[in-house]
């Protein structure tokens, strides 16, 4: 066991942070030898009953839960960055080329390895990303989280058609390679699969059925997808299927909307598809730099509260330009403001930081297991420093509660302000 005496952030229901200016969490291993949370609150309650274990003093810091990114594309860390008109081009011109290199194990793994080391420097604990469509991307990648004993989720793109040569896969093999990577990586260590058409145009009909059919032969496998960004794309959707009511409602008619299926964007969606979303427990990873970034539009954050489907904060990088939860949580303020198209609001910190840990945690189905400091979770945690810059440090200093100072964070916040990020490990045994 090992304790740490900080300040404490936790959540002790939707949006609802707790903060302990003087806290004590103890990790520990459980019955399978994970280490977890065994115990959070001010340290006088705690400080007795835990006399003996070592303990870590880190005064004015703050322990907070690591972030959960729901959406991202491990393959596009050098297009991050790259400027285009709009999404259609911006695959074209700048994704396609880049993920084509990905055929090769050499550079899927210097890739995989800098891509969770600049996750984890930004605070980010838990992923769902996008590999390519090569499997050599994916092995690539659950090697390196494996390495590090990340909670990682990650699957081979389905894309048997509008795709360029290099990228473009087989309809018969890319469902047989989809599912012998989940027999081999599926619930190993910390690792999770996911099933990953990679929207509607680039998947044949075939290509999606064969998806549905392994979505429901394997009920707790992710499904990751895009739907509803960009207004080109859905016009492309409609003529490819005429009949179909709305975008997301083609993944319904496959079989591809269930719980553990995170949806990228939704948003140019309507109260019949968030109530699909809903009624099908499907989960939407909000991508605020990305949507801004490539002029998509404005997830309706008033929307999706009104008929109440979950969700959750994505960097969705290369689309999105940076991999820090700050920035994330800072556009998707901007984007919830926004008042011209859909109603404004003005989300509260608490709300900002929640979508990015426990919430996010919530929609992928891993409540009770990351994203949130209780007993039992597994022990993946940020060091924060609130004084990582001289301005932030000048304005934390001013708070005057427990909202000022997260906003001051989101704001004014980057990776400056990760001064650790500690990984749960399976002790040895
Ligand atoms: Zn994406």
């Amino acid at each position: 066991m090992k304790a740490y005496r900080a300040a404490l952030l936790y959540f002790t229901g939707p949006a609802q942070a707790a903060y302990e200016a003087d806290g004590l969490l103890v990790v520990g291993p459980d019955a399978q030898g994970r280490q977890v949370v065994q115990a959070v609150g001010s340290y006088q309650a705690l400080a007795s009953r835990f006399a003996e274990v070592p303990t870590e003093h880190l005064p004015g810091r703050i322990i907070a839960p690591g972030f959960v990114d729901m959406h991202i594309h491990y393959p596009q860390l050098d297009v991050i960055g790259s400027p285009a008109d709009g999404l259609l081009p911006w695959l074209e011109n700048y994704t396609f080329p880049e993920e084509s290199r990905f055929s090769g194990a050499a550079h899927s793994a210097e890739a995989a390895g800098f891509f969770l080391d600049e996750l984890l420097r930004n605070g980010v604990t838990t992923a769902l990303a996008f590999a390519t469509s090569h499997p050599e991307s994916v092995n690539a990648l659950f090697t390196e989280a494996q390495n590090r004993s990340l909670r990682l989720m990650t699957g081979k793109c389905l894309m048997d058609q509008n795709s360029p040569e290099g990228v473009r896969d087989d309809t018969a093999q890319s469902l047989a390679d989809t599912e012998a990577l989940i027999q081999r990586w599926h619930g190993v260590d910390r690792l999770g699969y996911a099933i990953t058409p990679r929207f509607v145009p680039s998947c044949s009909e075939a290509q999606l059925r064969g998806a549905g059919e392994l979505a429901a032969k394997y009920p707790d496998v992710w499904i990751q997808s895009h739907v509803a960004e960009n207004k080109d794309e859905i016009a492309w959707v409609r003529r490819l299927y005429p009949e179909a009511r709305s975008y997301l409602s083609v993944y319904e008619q496959f079989g591809l909307l269930r719980p553990r299926a995170v949806y990228a964007h939704c948003i140019h969606i309507d109260d019949e598809d968030r109530a699909l979303m809903r009624a099908t427990g499907t989960a939407a990873a909000v991508s605020p730099t990305s949507n801004l970034f490539l002029g998509s539009g404005f997830f309706d954050y008033e929307g999706a509260e009104r008929v109440g489907f979950p969700y959750g904060l994505a960097s969705d990088v290369g689309g999105g330009t940076s991999f820090s939860p700050f920035h994330t949580m800072l556009a998707a303020y901007y984007v919830g403001r926004e008042g011209q198209t859909k109603p404004g609001l003005s989300l509260t910190p608490q709300q900002l930081w929640w979508q990015h840990t426990a919430g996010a945690a919530r929609a992928l189905g891993l409540e009770g297991v990351v994203g949130n400091l209780q007993p039992g979770y597994e022990a993946d945690f940020v060091v924060l420093n609130p004084q990582a810059t001289p301005l932030l440090a000048r304005k934390t200093a001013l708070a005057a509660n427990l909202g000022e100072l997260l906003f001051a964070l989101i704001v004014l916040g980057d990776d400056r302000v990760i001064e650790r990020t500690v990984i749960s490990q399976a002790s040895g045994g």
